[in-house]
């Protein structure tokens, strides 16, 4: 099974690297490489059902071929007259000699081809046919790339089927896969490149989805039962009541329920490992800051790692604000500072002088060194990756891991990516909040939406311009320059206008952003580097330049910016692409502001399998089961996982050999993270 794909026919060097732009290397890859979807010629219609502009099967009898006509060099149209025993449906083909001569006049066939009406007669431009007495059968269509086609993957699957197929062994234990009816693997992965129907494909694809999703289930069920170790970081009933008074406002109820949870693992023996998610602006920051009060309380060091400095240098100050009337010691160690500054910082953080250190991945480097770290928060996690969340909290003796997304996703999605953490939800925003009114305008009205910032900033109140760098080259970052000399000068001479983007220095652009903070700069214009957790209230409109080029989540991250005040809040987002789904983006950012239910949508267009791509969580790969539409799946499997680490904890009979070897594979990748 691990041999490589040229030990197939016709698999030479040339096709075998075509294979591996698709990730396929091996025969099993290839065997696993399940079609994208497949022609159905089980259950053809008649030309007078199908919908014109769309695939479709017919079976129809050739009444008639007429004399191919060259359009062109290099290229001949064929004709044929069908029917249906209704209608009548011309059949074009382009350049295929081959189908031409193969079809004969008098027989009945599958068409399959995309379908369309002419003047009120029935065309059908030709894709492929099957003979009608060789039966019901679905074809399979897999994802391409240049160089290879769809015939010459099937050819190869076959062969592999044909001499492989045979190794294709069960790994789910035998009692779930009768309980469940299961389909023998092999039989599932034959059935799933060449289905006999639409009953064989749902059976075959059932079992191969449930086992996706019951290795899955089992490996995070065997990660959350792994030995976290004791921790020395027990701090039992903190007394919390300063904390609470020195703040300006009532917590949520949901910071409340989160701050007991957080109050609850830190009383523990087993160290902490949870996730905070929260919706922008439902105020993740003050239960981190509660927190490390009871850190600081139990005698321990705190460390918060924020992904940026303007972020850093943020909560910095909100932690200094609220805990050092409280005697807490706040400090703030960032890559920017000089190296002497840095030493000294250090010097201190290891002696103790600070109770809370904030910082980007500075504070993981190796010459910082804590004195007593008890708990550790990671904000804005999706930045980071899993190592290196992991990394700070090898700094202390076990310390408690809070770690902070403002990227709201469905439970059991959370539940996935961040593996073997526990999730506290913020779903209540404080009080006060206004949904941000949100327009969707062309970019000729951006003149009037100019007009209406103008208005905001009349009124007192700050902006911001986000303007998307796809490649954050040097002739984009030029552009922008001169978009905002062209806000500055043009349209708000009045007003203090600034650019921030990424490649500015750290102090440049912290001196940006604080004279931002303090009202001095009305307007930002700014790459996305304002999209992670920068809090100014007073910014209550927010205008997005070619909203087109950003996923729905991060159009949402950014609108946050605003309308964390009081006051009421506007967001325009300027697009000119018409196309289908950037309708359906600006539609939804129009109706909601529910991250939640925007992440939901996101998760729609994208799909899960997108979503997931980008994040290295090292968990079985999902390569059927969808976690949206199988989540009742999901569930049974769940279900039959925990039921065999009920009889079998660590898979130590003989006939879970299979699936032991399996999970000590995940678990040797998985090493280094998810504690
Ligand atoms: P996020 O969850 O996006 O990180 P922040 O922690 O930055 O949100 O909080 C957003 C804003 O809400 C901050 O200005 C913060 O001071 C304020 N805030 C937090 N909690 C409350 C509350 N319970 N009531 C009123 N304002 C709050
Ligand atoms: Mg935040």
């Amino acid at each position: 099974m691990s041999d490589p794909v040229t030990v197939l026919k016709n698999v030479g060097d040339k096709r075998k690297k075509l294979y591996e732009k698709l990730g396929v290397r091996t025969v099993e890859d290839l065997l696993r490489f399940y079609p994208r979807s497949y022609i159905d010629y089980t259950n053809p219609k008649l030309a007078a059902e199908c919908i014109p502009g769309e695939s479709a099967v017919i079976e129809a009898k050739v009444l008639k071929k007429l004399t191919p006509a060259p359009i062109r060099r290099n290229m001949v149209l064929y004709k044929l007259l069908l029917t249906d025993g209704f209608s009548h449906i011309m059949l074009t083909i382009f350049n295929n000699e081959y189908a031409y001569y193969d079809i004969k006049v008098g027989e009945t066939y599958l068409f399959h081809g995309k379908f369309s009406t002419m003047g009120g007669s029935y065309q059908m431009t030709f894709s492929s046919f099957i003979r009608a007495e060789d039966g019901a059968v679905m074809r399979p269509i897999y994802n391409l790339t240049e160089g290879l086609s769809n015939g010459m993957v099937v050819n190869n699957v076959k062969e592999a089927l044909e001499h492989w197929g045979e190794f294709l062994e069960d790994i789910l234990p035998l009692e779930v896969a009768s309980r469940h009816l299961l389909m023998p693997f092999r039989e599932a992965v034959q059935a799933i490149h060449f289905p006999r129907g639409k009953e064989d494909y749902d059976k075959a694809r059932y079992r191969l989805a449930f086992e996706e999703l019951f290795l899955l289930s089992l490996s995070l069920l065997l990660l959350k039962g792994r030995d976290k170790g004791r921790t020395e970081v027990q701090i039992k009933a903190p007394d919390m009541h300063p904390f609470y008074a020195s703040l300006p406002f009532d917590l949520t109820g949901a910071q409340k329920r989160a701050i007991g949870e957080i109050l609850a693992d830190m009383a523990g023996e087993a160290p902490m490992n949870r996730l905070l998610q929260g919706d922008v602006g439902s105020g993740k920051t003050m239960v981190a800051a509660a927190g490390c009060y009871a850190a600081f309380q139990g005698g321990f060091q705190s460390a918060i790692m924020a992904p940026t400095e303007i972020l850093a240098a943020q909560h910095e100050t909100t932690l200094k604000k609220v805990l050092e009337p409280l005697g807490v010691k706040v400090c703030l160690l960032t890559g920017s500072l000089s190296k002497k500054q840095k030493d000294t910082l250090r010097a201190e953080i290891a002696a103790g002088s600070y109770d809370v250190v904030v910082g980007t991945h500075a504070l993981v480097q190796k010459d910082t060194v804590f004195y007593r770290l008890g708990f550790v928060v990671t904000d804005e996690q999706h930045r980071f990756g899993v190592r290196q969340r992991g990394e700070l909290t090898q700094k202390g003796d076990h310390p408690h891991h809070l770690v902070m997304s403002a990227t709201p996703i469905p439970r059991t999605l959370a539940l996935i990516v961040y593996g073997d953490l526990d999730i506290s939800v913020l779903d209540e925003l404080p009080k006060g909040r206004q949904k941000v009114e949100t327009y969707a305008v062309h970019s000729d009205k951006r003149k009037r939406a100019l007009g209406f910032i103008k208005k905001e900033l009349a009124s007192g109140h700050q902006g911001y311009i986000v303007c998307p760098l796809i490649e954050d080259s040097e002739s984009e970052l030029m552009a922008a320059v001169r978009y905002e000399q062209i806000i500055q000068t043009t349209y708000f001479p009045e007003y203090k206008v600034a650019l921030l983007h990424g490649r500015l220095k750290s102090d440049e652009k912290e001196q940006i952003m604080d004279a931002f903070k303090m009202g001095k700069i009305h307007l930002l214009v700014s790459t996305t580097v304002v999209e992670v957790g920068v809090d100014v209230p007073n910014a209550t409109i927010m205008m997005i330049e070619n909203a087109e080029r950003f996923g729905l989540s991060q159009l949402h991250q950014l609108r946050g910016r605003v309308g964390r005040g009081s006051a009421r809040s506007y967001c325009i987002l300027v697009s000119d692409n018409e196309g289908e789904e950037n309708r359906r983006r600006l539609q939804v950012m129009k109706e909601t502001t529910d991250g939640f239910v925007i992440a939901k949508e996101d998760l729609k267009l994208r799909g899960a399998g997108d979503f997931f791509g980008d994040r290295q969580h090292g968990l079985p790969q999902l390569g059927i089961a969808d976690l949206l539409e199988d989540s009742a799946l999901f569930r049974t499997a769940q279900r039959e996982a925990k039921k065999l680490l009920q009889q079998d904890p660590s898979l130590q009979l003989p006939e879970q050999m299979q699936l032991r070897l399996y999970m000590d594979k995940i678990f040797v990748n998985n090493d280094s993270g998810l504690n």
